[in-house]
């Protein structure tokens, strides 16, 4: 049977193709990959690029991380989070540089520069809005834009008109959040008392400052099962990000979560 071509700049059409592709079996996934692969060549070079997450210390034939400072990502909450997900229980933050005081994200962003690293990522634990608090930093991020040069890229959590204009005027490289599609992953696993909405809103805010966007989509949030998926994926398409990151749910020791099977290979793919 031949397909109908689709125009995916249609809402319909994405509909379509989404729908499509989340309930055909792994064997008729087959055609899709083609195309997407032909559409891959046309569009982007056939370059593949690797990064090494600061979080994880490498020390491998192919690659060791030498400074920590290279590409460090820096908590201005330190360990603390007000919500406390079932899949990270602050965990992720234990792994980033400690810098709570505009002193100390200043002192560690000048630490980056003087060991030749490229920027930093400045990040922390959330709210209870599900924002990652950064109005009182602003002043300084600015600062290390104008006097350090390196590339300051910031986790925002979900965005608010009254921080959004403070980190444009700073000049961020980039701004990344996770997109959750679902209501009921916002509650169960964010404990957030949010709808999803509010990062289609987040996304519209960003775009409205000129502010460069990475949307994270976590594949497998909901205890290893999809659910919010496709409309994270609605939500994005609705905008031009300077890229999507896929990120495959890992289990994390000492979390609610450790012992949930994560998304199979195939629906990450997907
Ligand atoms: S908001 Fe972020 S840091 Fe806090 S528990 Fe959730 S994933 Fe971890």
């Amino acid at each position: 049977m031949m397909r109908k071509r689709l125009n995916v700049n249609s809402n319909n059409d994405l509909d379509q193709l989404l729908n499509e592709v989340f309930t055909v079996s792994e064997e008729e996934l087959t055609p899709f990959f083609e195309r997407a692969y032909k559409l891959s060549r046309e569009l982007f070079s056939d370059k593949l690029a690797f990064h090494a997450p600061g979080m994880v210390h490498f020390d491998t034939e192919f690659y060791t991380a030498t400074d920590p400072y290279r590409f460090p990502s820096i908590s201005v909450s330190g360990s603390q989070c007000s919500l406390n997900c079932e899949h990270c229980s602050g965990k992720l933050l234990e792994t980033m540089i400690s810098a709570t005081t505009p002193e100390a994200l200043w002192d560690a962003c000048k630490k980056v520069k003087d060991r030749g690293g490229k920027g930093c990522l400045i990040s922390g634990g959330s709210t209870p809005r599900g924002n990652t608090p950064m109005e009182r930093f602003i002043p300084t991020i600015k600062r290390v834009k104008k006097e350090l040069g390196i590339d300051v890229v910031v986790h925002t959590g979900v965005v608010y008109p009254d921080t959004v204009e403070g980190l444009r005027d700073a000049g961020i490289d980039g701004a990344m959040l996770d997109i959750i599609g679902s209501d009921e992953t916002l509650r169960e696993i964010y404990h957030l008392d949010l709808t999803a909405d509010v990062f289609d809103k987040s996304m519209e805010l960003l775009e409205e400052n000129g502010i460069p966007m990475m949307p994270h989509i976590v594949v497998g949030l909901h205890h290893g099962k999809l659910l919010g998926e496709m409309n994270a994926i609605k939500m994005i398409a609705k905008y031009k990000p300077s890229s999507i990151i896929v990120v495959a749910f890992m289990p994390l020791d000492m979390t609610p979560m450790e012992n949930v099977t994560p998304s199979s290979p195939m629906d990450i793919h997907v």
